[in-house]
């Protein structure tokens, strides 16, 4: 779930990390209004889940209130790469002396936090991976072990920051991956975090990325979530609760568990074809379930055939068997599915089935034929 950026740096702020202050608007009125209340010079930013926006015109200092209606209109509307500004973020202009970079992010295949650190703030931070590796400085955490302040401290002189900001940057880090770790998030980036002529170190934007699953957990959370941007396709699946992932090609992918989802992806893939969409209806395959799923692949135009693959352990082959011919009899499906079926009671799930057979609607015993099958009939 990402944060637009006014979130994400009231996310930090609960975490005591220096931001400055301001107010989200959707109007020019309430910009000028808010403007007036926090005192000049603001800064009128635009709220999209992309970043650049500085670049594309979305980031614009204002002296007075001539200059904020001016800049609120044109960043109010502005289509930053696909995103339509709707939300504007005015805050307190801060000076800067210097512009950092600062992130955590999961390093997956180190089973470790990865966190990075350089003194070339404010431009993307894969530009400086690519033109300058050596000023990025990183470090690896172990979950268990956390970040302690000596390593912090070791991390930023690595980095090669201004001396004056040694402190301020150990201290915001600290709070940073408190902020990463007990906030169940998957990325948290200052670019930049600033050093102040005053000597204060200050995060000047925020990119946060939470862990949807990790909701249940955390009060407040319903407010990020109805500002979240999904396509059609998503949406009906978020509203159906099931777990659904968007892709490009033309194979439907119903499966149980995401490990078999995932399998079925691959093998997709593997016999040649492209998978529409990852979809996992979880453990519980009812008609209920079946027929969610079914609709929300079915509304997507590119699906050309869809590949249900089921291996039962608690889920039982002939309850999911009797959920697909429910689900068939309520939705209206237009392009042909193919089922594999297997584990728990498969006999009687694949009998059940084969009462039902057509050409939209055919049964293979393994995961492979099914797959070879699903992508035929998406050509
Ligand atoms: P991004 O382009 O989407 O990453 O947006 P940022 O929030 O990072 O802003 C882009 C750039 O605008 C920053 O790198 C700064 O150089 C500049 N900027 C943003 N806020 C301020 C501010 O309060 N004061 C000054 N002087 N510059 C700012
Ligand atoms: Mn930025």
């Amino acid at each position: 779930m990402d944060l637009l950026e006014y979130q994400g740096k009231q996310f930090f702020a609960q975490y005591g990390i220096p931001v400055s202050p301001g107010e989200a608007v959707t109007t020019v009125e309430d910009a000028v209004a808010a403007a007036e209340r926090i005192g000049y010079p603001v800064v009128v930013k635009a709220q999209v889940h992309v970043g650049g926006r500085g670049k594309a015109g979305g980031v614009k200092l204002a002296a007075n209130v001539d200059e904020v209606r001016e800049h609120a209109g044109n960043i109010i509307g502005l289509d930053i790469k696909g995103h339509v500004v709707k939300t504007i973020w005015i805050e307190f202009a801060s000076d800067i002396a210097e512009e950092y970079y600062a992130s955590f992010t999961l390093d997956r295949s180190a089973k470790k936090h990865l966190g990075m650190l350089s003194a070339q703030g404010g431009v993307e931070i894969e530009t400086v991976a690519e033109e300058d590796p050596d000023a990025i400085a990183k470090i690896w955490i172990d979950p268990v072990d956390g970040l302690t302040e000596a390593a912090a401290r070791e991390w930023v002189l690595a980095a090669k920051l201004n001396p004056d900001a040694t402190d301020g940057a150990v201290d915001i880090l600290l709070k940073l991956y408190t902020a990463y770790t007990e906030g169940d998030a998957d990325l948290c980036e200052i670019n930049p975090l600033i050093l102040k002529p005053t000597g204060e170190v200050h995060a000047l934007d925020a990119k946060v990325t939470l862990d949807g699953n990790a909701q249940y957990r955390h009060e407040g959370w319903e407010e990020y979530e109805a500002t979240q941007v999904r396509d059609d396709r998503e949406q009906a699946a978020y509203d159906k609760g099931l777990q659904y992932v968007g892709l490009e090609g033309s194979v439907g992918v119903i499966a149980n568990g995401a490990g078999l989802a995932m399998s079925t992806v691959d093998i997709v893939n593997q016999v040649g074809g492209k998978p529409a969409n990852f979809l996992d209806i979880g453990g519980g395959a009812n008609a209920e379930v079946m027929a969610g799923a079914l609709e929300v692949i079915n509304n997507d135009p590119d699906v050309k055939s869809i590949f249900i693959n089921i291996f039962g352990g608690i889920t039982k082959g002939d309850e999911v068997a009797n959920g697909i011919v429910t689900a068939l009899g309520r939705v209206k499906i237009d392009a042909p599915i193919v089922i594999r079926i297997d584990g728990t009671n498969a006999e009687e799930g694949r009998a059940i089935l084969a009462e039902h057979e057509s050409d939209m609607l055919q049964s293979k015993p393994t995961m492979l034929e099914a797959a070879r099958t699903a992508v035929e009939l998406a050509k």
